[in-house]
């Protein structure tokens, strides 16, 4: 069953410039679907206004449908969103630095949960990322650029969501921690079942662990099918992975 469609979304910035042009994407009840495409194609844009972070007062207008569990949402702020099972985090490592791994845990989940579920959810984040458990008497501005990203990662599932949103997760991280996000992605999907929307520039990577992808051009979707079709596709292979 689909989980999360949009129809038709654009996303104009300051009146003017059409970052988003008529994009059309489904993700199903847990999938692993990824959204590739070079810089400045529009990518984390999107994942702005399926979250509902694009700022109206900055000049950011929306239009089209997003529905998440056949609901439209695009009239609801982000909260309720969360509220609802969609959770995103931001490209770059957004952790409170001052506060532990589990204090940053717990801060995702202040207004909500039981106390005996909370702890269950910490120590679910701390088996899903040992290296967290490990680093918790540290504050999380001295953890690895890694280790921030999972720990941003962990903040967002403390919410229970049904769908993440991951913008550009290995961006910037050694070679040994990249394949270590994408592994932990994959189970993320799979031992959850939580599904995964994926904003990537690691083509090669993305398209290992998802199951269908899009390719995003310049605001517009130019290609679209399962990952394996999507991999052996020449002008992917030649543009995106380095020649095949
Ligand atoms: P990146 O990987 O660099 O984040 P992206 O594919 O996620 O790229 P977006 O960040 O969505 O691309 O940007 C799409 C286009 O919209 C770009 O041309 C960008 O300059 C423009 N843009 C993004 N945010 C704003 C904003 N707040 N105001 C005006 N233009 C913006």
């Amino acid at each position: 069953m689909t989980l999360l469609a949009l129809n038709n979304i654009e996303v104009v910035y300051d009146s003017v410039f059409l970052a988003v042009k008529g994009v059309s994407i489904e993700v199903p009840e847990g999938g692993l679907v990824a959204l590739l495409g070079a810089n400045g194609a529009g990518k984390s844009t999107i994942l702005k206004s399926i979250s509902g972070l694009l700022k109206p007062e900055r000049g950011a207008v929306s239009h089209g449908q997003i529905t998440f569990e056949g609901t439209d949402i695009l009239a609801l702020d982000p909260p309720e969103r969360v509220r609802r099972g969609l959770v995103h985090v931001l490209e770059g490592r957004r952790v409170f630095e001052h506060l532990t791994p589990e204090e940053n845990l717990l801060a995702a989940t202040s207004m909500h949960g039981d106390r005996s579920e909370v702890a269950g959810l910490v120590e679910q984040m701390f088996q899903l990322f040992p290296r967290l458990a490990e680093r918790n008497k540290s504050k999380a501005g001295y953890l690895s650029g890694g280790e921030q990203q999972m720990l941003a990662i962990g903040r967002a599932l403390m919410t229970k969501p049904k769908l993440i949103l991951l913008d550009e997760p290995s961006l910037g991280l050694a070679p040994f921690l990249v394949d270590e996000i994408f592994d932990t992605i994959r189970r993320i999907n799979a031992e959850q079942n939580t599904a995964v929307l994926l904003v990537e520039q690691n083509a090669v990577a993305a398209l290992d662990v998802a199951q269908s992808a899009y390719l995003i051009e310049q605001g517009r979707i130019v290609m679209s099918g399962t990952a394996d079709v999507l991999k052996s596709n020449p002008d992917i292979q030649q543009a995106y992975l380095g020649g095949g």
